[in-house]
C-alpha cells in the first residue's frame, strides 16, 4: 500500500474551490509567512478516503471480530457512548473556563458529571473517595502507591516494601518501584496467595501488599479475609489492582473487603475503545484514612449547590495531571454506568465469567489447562506438548482473529491467556474454539507449517527486536 506522498500528484487538489477570502498573506504578518510552499502531498478528495478506508481495514479492531487478548478486555463499546462524548458542549469546553471571569458557569456540567462520578465508583466499590485524575491503569497504581507512602510518613512509620504476589500484572512492581518502594515478590500456591506464605514474608517493615484481583491467572484470591487480618497486625495497607472490575461488579465491594486503595480502568470496564497505548483512565479510590492524601485538585459541591475545583488539602500527594484528568474517558465510563444501571453492571460482570468459562471449558480437550478450577472474567492455557504458544498465536491471525495474550503471566510455560469479554456470543465463541481445534490439528500433524504462520496477512513474521530497535516514522520525501 502506497503512502499518501507517494500517491501525490502536482496540481491535484479537493473537489471544492479554495475560499478566495482566505488568504494568508492578508491575515498574518509578513515575518510569519513561510518562504517555501509545504512539501504536502496533492491529492484529491477520493484519493484521501480511499487511502485512509484502505488503512483502517487493514487494522484489526473490536468492530471487526473477536479480541480475546486476556488481562486487557477488548470488549464491544457501545456506540452510543461516543455520541455522548462528541456533544459540543464537551467538546468545546476548555478547562480554563472555570477561571475565566464571566464563563465559569460553562464548566458546572463537567464538573457535576465529575462530582457525580466520584460518588458512583464509591458506590460501586466500597471506596470513601475517589480521584478521577490518573490516566491509565499503571498511573492509578503509581498514584496509589505514592497515597501509601504519604500516609506511612504521615505517621511517622519507618516502611519501605511493598509485597506483591507473582501472580499480579507486570505493572504492579514497575509502579511501587517508580514510588521509591523495595518490591518483595511472593510466590502463589496453587494460583493464589496463602496466608501462610504472607506471613513469612510480614514484617514492620511492609508498607503494603498490592494484588492483582482477579488475578492474572483469572483466579479470585478467595483468602482474602484472614490476608486483610494479618497485614492490619503490621499497619500494613492493602492495595486492590481492580483493573479487570468487570469480573467482579455487583457482586463484591472492596471497601467492605477492607482495602485500603483501588485503582479502577475505566478503559476496560466501562468501556471506551482502547489500545496501543491510550486512552484511558485509571481513577483510584481510597479508604477514609487515605482520604486525606490524595491529589489535588478535588472538585467540590458549595453550600449554593454550584462546582468548583478545590486545591485547599495540605495533606494531599499534590498534581499528578493536569486540570480533570482523562475527561473525556471519564464522561464515555459515566454513560456506561448510568445507561447500564445497576441491574446491567451485575449482568455485564456474569455474562465476562459465564463466557470466560464456557470458553475455557470447550477448549479443555484443545489446549492444556494448568487449573482446572472455576476462572473469573479470564483463564490462562497452554500450548499443548510439542507446540509453541506463540506459533499458535500467530496461526489464529490467519483464521481473522486477534491472538490472546502469550507468555503472560510467567508462570505458566507456553502461555496463552484468553479474555472473551462480555460481549461476544456463543457462536462467536464456538467458532474461536474450531480455529483452535483446527490449528492444534494441523500443528500436531506438521510443527513446521505452523511455525512459518501467518501467511495470508500483510506481513508475515516480523523481527519485532529490530523493528523496535530500528523504527522508521518518516517518510522519505526526498
Ligand atoms: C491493564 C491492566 C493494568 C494496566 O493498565 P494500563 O491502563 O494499561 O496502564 C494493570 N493491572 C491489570 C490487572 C490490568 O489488567
Amino acid at each position: 500500500m502506497n503512502t499518501l506522498f507517494a500517491d501525490s500528484r502536482p496540481g491535484r487538489t479537493g473537489a471544492l474551490p479554495r475560499r478566495p477570502e482566505l488568504r494568508a498573506a492578508d491575515m498574518l504578518p509578513p515575518s510569519l509567512l513561510r518562504k517555501d510552499r509545504p512539501r504536502l502531498p496533492e491529492l484529491s478528495e477520493l484519493d484521501v478516503v480511499r487511502h485512509f478506508t484502505r488503512l483502517s481495514q487493514r487494522n484489526y479492531s473490536v468492530d471487526a471480530n473477536c479480541y480475546p487478548l486476556g488481562s486487557c478486555t477488548m470488549k464491544y463499546n457501545p456506540k452510543f457512548m461516543e455520541y455522548v462524548a462528541s456533544l459540543p458542549g464537551f467538546t468545546a469546553l476548555h478547562p480554563l473556563m472555570a477561571q475565566l471571569r464571566g464563563a465559569g458557569h460553562y464548566t458546572q456540567g463537567a464538573l457535576q458529571i465529575l462530582w457525580e462520578m466520584e460518588r458512583l465508583l464509591c458506590e460501586i466499590t466500597g471506596m470513601a473517595a475517589f480521584t478521577l485524575q490518573p490516566m491509565a491503569g499503571a498511573h492509578g497504581e503509581f498514584t496509589g502507591a505514592m497515597l501509601i507512602a504519604a500516609y506511612h510518613r504521615d505517621r511517622g512509620n519507618k516502611k519501605n516494601k511493598i509485597l506483591i504476589p507473582d501472580s499480579a500484572h507486570g505493572t504492579n512492581p514497575a509502579s511501587a518501584t517508580l514510588a521509591g518502594f523495595e518490591v518483595v515478590n511472593i510466590p502463589s500456591r496453587d494460583g493464589i496467595l496463602d496466608p501462610d506464605d504472607l506471613e513469612a514474608a510480614l514484617d514492620d517493615t511492609v508498607a503494603a501488599l498490592m494484588m492483582t484481583c482477579p488475578n492474572t491467572l483469572g483466579l479470585f484470591e478467595n483468602r482474602l479475609p484472614a490476608l486483610v487480618e494479618k497485614l492490619r497486625r503490621v499497619d500494613a495497607l492493602l492495595y486492590y489492582d481492580g483493573a479487570n472490575m468487570n469480573a467482579i461488579l455487583g457482586k463484591m465491594r472492596v471497601g467492605d473487603a477492607g482495602f485500603d486503595v483501588v485503582h479502577l480502568n475505566l478503559h476496560k470496564t466501562f468501556g471506551t475503545p482502547h489500545g496501543g497505548g491510550g486512552p484511558g483512565a485509571g481513577p483510584v479510590g481510597v479508604s477514609a484514612r487515605l482520604e486525606p492524601f490524595l491529589p489535588v485538585s478535588r472538585v467540590a459541591r458549595q453550600q449554593d449547590g454550584s462546582f468548583c475545583l478545590d486545591y485547599d488539602h495540605p495533606k494531599s500527594i499534590g498534581y499528578i495531571a493536569p486540570f480533570y484528568g482523562n475527561f473525556a474517558v471519564v464522561l464515555k465510563a459515566y454513560a456506561y454506568i448510568l445507561r447500564l444501571g445497576r441491574e446491567g453492571l451485575r449482568r455485564a460482570s456474569e455474562y465476562a465469567v459465564l463466557n470466560a468459562n464456557y470458553l475455557r471449558k470447550r477448549l479443555e480437550t484443545i489446549l492444556d489447562m494448568p487449573c482446572q478450577r472455576l476462572c473469573m472474567h479470564e483463564f490462562v492455557a497452554s500450548a499443548p506438548q510439542g507446540l509453541r504458544a506463540l506459533d499458535i498465536a500467530k496461526a489464529m491471525l490467519d483464521g481473522q482473529v486477534h491472538a490472546p495474550t502469550v507468555y503472560f503471566p510467567l508462570i505458566v510455560p507456553e502461555c496463552l491467556m484468553f479474555e472473551p469479554t462480555e460481549t461476544e456470543s456463543k457462536q462467536t465463541l464456538d467458532a474461536l474454539a474450531e480455529l483452535l481445534d483446527e490449528i492444534v490439528r494441523r500443528g500436531q500433524a506438521s510443527p513446521d507449517d505452523l511455525a512459518h504462520a501467518p501467511y495470508h496477512t500483510p506481513v508475515r513474521r516480523l523481527d519485532e527486536t529490530l523493528a523496535a530497535r530500528s523504527m522508521v516514522l518518516t517518510e522519505d520525501m526526498a
